[in-house]
């Protein structure tokens, strides 16, 4: 086994060897402008981009016409964002989010309400989940858009999108969806989930970074937009600039091999993950699992160590590259707003490490991470007073601190 360790896949992975097979040649030789259209370079290149994304519309059962390229799942929730409200802002100023977004929904959100728009964001259940009936409870006769995503990047919780899209559908309104964590690792049907708009990215399922893509629905309703960036029009207008065209190709091969390999990779990375959460489970006591039980990605695990600092943590395993619950959030060490509206108590949300496990995931990886979490943790249980008062039985509530 070579260290370090890579067990954090939640915030990119590394990028598959098939992949990059298959970028190779659009770099050396065909380095064509998709948007020649009077050469063979050009058309090489043209040809790159319409298979990359027939590989992509199919496997979220969606046309190629509706996919839009874009630098990743970032650019894509702010184009679907901004460009909703843009656009249907005769219409309506109110959107509905949920609070445990990614930040680039959430931040693009506030943004818009510094323009004026009106946004609610919705709670989550203890397991991270959204209720469908508080969409519906939530929407007005203004409300232009629902953006909830597909899954948790932190804690994995897989939402009930097909439900909300139901709702939305009987309402009338726009369905936005992040599915940048859901997209290639489980199973994402734009036409079954009632799907209007949808994000994701190349580098989260073994593609290249800075390529992502807006799935923008054609018909049934036909979404319009207006874009981010002016230019030269390409992306049907909605997002113009010269395609990056080996990272399109790339993103192709990457989505193809995933959906190809589903099924199994799913069982196997299950299987590791169900064995790690169990090895750190069942030989520690007041460790607490963050996120849904069973409705959660087959790749995730995020596990609170009481009385014990996760960035702590995190120095006591360097050669394991994991997230601890407050680093990931911003540098100014708060704990993740993602916990906290699971209603985790500020101290279990420092104490939280998020493991991402994935393709290029072990066993053996897997039994040498359980084996040095067990000793961290005992490690720095031992010189916490805290942990020490606890096992007296003393209950920290009652104790009182002196002030700083
Ligand atoms: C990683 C991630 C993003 C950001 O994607 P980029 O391609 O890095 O911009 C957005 N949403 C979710 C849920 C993510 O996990």
């Amino acid at each position: 086994m070579k260290l370090p360790i890579y067990m954090d896949n939640n915030s990119t992975t590394r990028c598959d060897p098939r992949v990059v097979e298959a970028m190779v040649p659009f770099f050396t030789e065909k380095y064509g402008n998709a948007a020649s259209r009077n050469h063979s370079f050009g058309w090489d290149a043209e040809e790159g981009v319409d298979h990359a994304r027939k590989q992509i519309a199919k496997v979220i059962n969606s046309d190629s016409k509706e996919i839009v390229f874009t630098s990743g799942a970032t650019e894509s929730n702010n184009l679907a964002l901004k460009g909703v409200a843009e656009m249907y802002k005769e219409k309506g100023d109110h959107i509905i989010t949920s609070s445990t977004e990614h930040r680039a929904v959430i931040d693009t959100a506030k943004a818009l309400e510094k323009k004026g728009f009106k946004v609610t964001y919705l709670p989550v259940d203890k397991a991270g989940m959204i209720n469908p009936e508080d969409v519906r409870n939530a929407i007005t006769d203004k409300t232009i858009l629902i953006s909830i995503m597909f899954a948790n990047n932190e804690i994995g919780t897989i939402h009930p999108v097909k439900e909300i899209g139901k709702i939305a559908k009987e309402k009338g309104v726009l369905f936005h969806c992040d599915a940048t964590q859901a997209v290639g690792k489980i199973p994402v049907d734009v036409q079954e989930t009632g799907i209007d708009l949808m994000s994701f990215t190349g580098h989260k399922i073994y593609g290249p970074k800075g390529i992502g893509a807006l799935y923008v629905r054609r018909k049934a309703p036909r979404v319009r937009i207006v874009p981010l960036i002016d230019g030269g029009g390409h992306e049907r207008g909605m997002r113009s600039g010269t395609l990056p065209v080996p990272l399109i190709v790339g993103f192709g091969r990457a989505i193809e091999l995933c959906s190809q390999e589903m099924e199994e990779e799913t069982i196997r990375i299950k299987a590791l993950r169900d064995r790690l959460q169990d090895g750190i489970m069942s030989a520690m006591e007041e460790v607490y699992l963050n996120g849904h039980p069973t409705e959660r990605l087959p790749g995730n695990l995020n596990i609170s160590f009481a009385y014990v600092e996760g960035e702590a943590l995190l120095m006591g395993v360097k050669e394991i590259a994991l997230s601890s619950g407050s680093a990931c959030t911003s540098a100014t060490l708060e704990p993740s707003y993602v916990l906290r509206a699971l209603g985790v108590g500020s101290d279990l949300a420092h104490s939280s490490i998020r493991f991402g496990l994935g393709r290029f995931t072990t066993a053996e990886e897997v039994e040498y991470t359980i084996d040095r979490m067990l000793k961290a943790v005992n490690h720095l249980r031992e010189m916490s007073p805290l942990y020490e008062m606890a096992k007296e039985g003393i209950d920290l509530k009652s104790v009182q601190w002196a002030a700083h």
